[in-house]
């Protein structure tokens, strides 16, 4: 099952996001569904197709993925690799779920002319929500839970979601039959093709209600709000999300709920900084200590650490705290704590300060010569 994104897709790993989407739409155009109707190997292939995009048009993915593979993408915490995709998801997905959040995902109505007749239309599905999740960089060292309350779309409690009124009878639709669907020949950039799209009279559904419910209006459905309980893993950064799989929406009348997609966000720390897992800080330390050397603690997301300042520091020296910074996110290990150095030369000195920096200077003084004041800009 050795597949690689790249080779399906059929372009080099340097691969620009232009280049990606035009391998992609020649692939997909070719093993379209409507093209290649009950074709089983097209299918996969415009599924394949759909996967490798999902994850190299989406720049966090495509790292994900360049340095750990497939096994990078998966895990506990739900990080939403395309597998498992059916034909639905793909157009559902690419059409309107990311939109606008997450770049990669963003030109599928492009590529497809403008959106695609949802012909496989089986299940109602609810919307899918999004909710975005500041942390602060201790709740992002330890992971967290988190309790939040959603506004959603709850199942009628009256109707049971059908929305009709209870003891009311459901008769079968006129339109389709009862099938749901609607076929009809079109004419599309493909020739002639069979559409089968969703019956519009019966949303799909096959039947229709005589009367509907007093508490949803025939919905199903209604505005509610949801409690839910949040496991964020430790390490995320900015822009990682967790795809709760149907905490979403409620379809309205049957059909699945949608997903909740849970956006994370590093809210600025005070002192530190983080680069990848790394964290960074700086530290102020006054010209005797940078020339006797000292001993300091320092604080961390870890606690407060001993850190030896040595005899001859030179200013932004970086010293390094070993595995004191953020643990590296669905694999092993930490990054480090990294304490960059500031000597503080002293503004407003005192008289016997300056006594003895006079004193020091003629000492001082005869050290540097003249050659050494000099040198090319670092
Ligand atoms: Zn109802
Ligand atoms: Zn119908």
């Amino acid at each position: 099952m050795a597949r690689d994104y790249y080779e399906i897709l059929g372009v080099k790993r340097s691969a620009q996001a232009e280049e990606l989407k035009k391998a992609y739409r020649k692939i997909a155009m070719q093993y379209h569904p409507d093209r290649n109707p009950g074709n089983k190997e097209a299918e996969e292939k415009f599924k394949e197709a759909a996967e490798a995009y999902a994850v190299l048009s989406d720049s966090e993915k495509r790292r994900l993925y360049d340095q750990y593979g497939e096994a990078g993408l998966k895990g506990s915490t739900g990080f939403s690799g395309a597998q498992g995709m059916n034909i639905e998801d793909i157009f559902s997905m690419f059409g309107d779920i990311f939109g606008g959040h997450f770049s990669g995902f963003g030109g599928f109505e492009d590529i497809f002319g403008g959106g695609r007749q949802r012909s496989r239309t089986t299940e109602r599905r609810g919307s899918d929500l999004k909710l975005r999740m500041p942390l602060t960089l201790e709740e992002i060292n330890t992971g967290v839970s988190k309790k939040v309350k959603i506004k959603r779309l709850e199942v009628c409690e009256t109707c049971n979601g059908s929305g009709a009124k209870p003891g009311s009878k459901t008769v079968t639709c006129p339109v389709c039959h009862g099938s749901g669907e609607v076929r009809e020949i079109a004419n599309s950039f493909f020739g002639q093709v069979m559409n089968v799209r969703p019956c519009s009279n019966c949303r799909g559904e096959g039947i229709v209600i005589e009367q509907r419910c007093p508490q949803c209006g025939g919905e199903g459905r209604y505005q509610g709000t949801k409690e839910l309980s949040i496991k964020v893993p430790p390490g995320v950064t900015t822009g990682n999300y967790l795809t709760m799989h149907g905490e979403g929406n409620a379809a309205p009348r049957k059909g699945s709920r949608g997903d909740l997609i849970v956006i994370f966000e590093e809210k600025p720390h005070e002192f530190f900084v983080r680069s990848e897992d790394d964290i960074y800080i700086d530290l102020h330390i006054m010209p005797s200590e940078a020339v006797l050397g000292t001993e300091m603690v320092i604080p961390t997301l870890n606690g407060r650490v001993n850190l030896t300042i040595p005899s001859g520091t030179q200013p932004d020296k970086i010293l390094r705290l070993k595995n004191k910074g953020l643990p590296h996110l669905q694999r092993g290990g930490k990054g480090d704590m990294m304490v960059r150095v500031q000597v503080e030369i002293p503004e407003k000195a005192s008289g016997k300060e300056l006594d003895l920096y006079r004193e020091l200077l003629k000492m001082e003084s005869k050290k540097m010569r003249a050659e050494n004041r000099y040198s090319k800009i670092r």
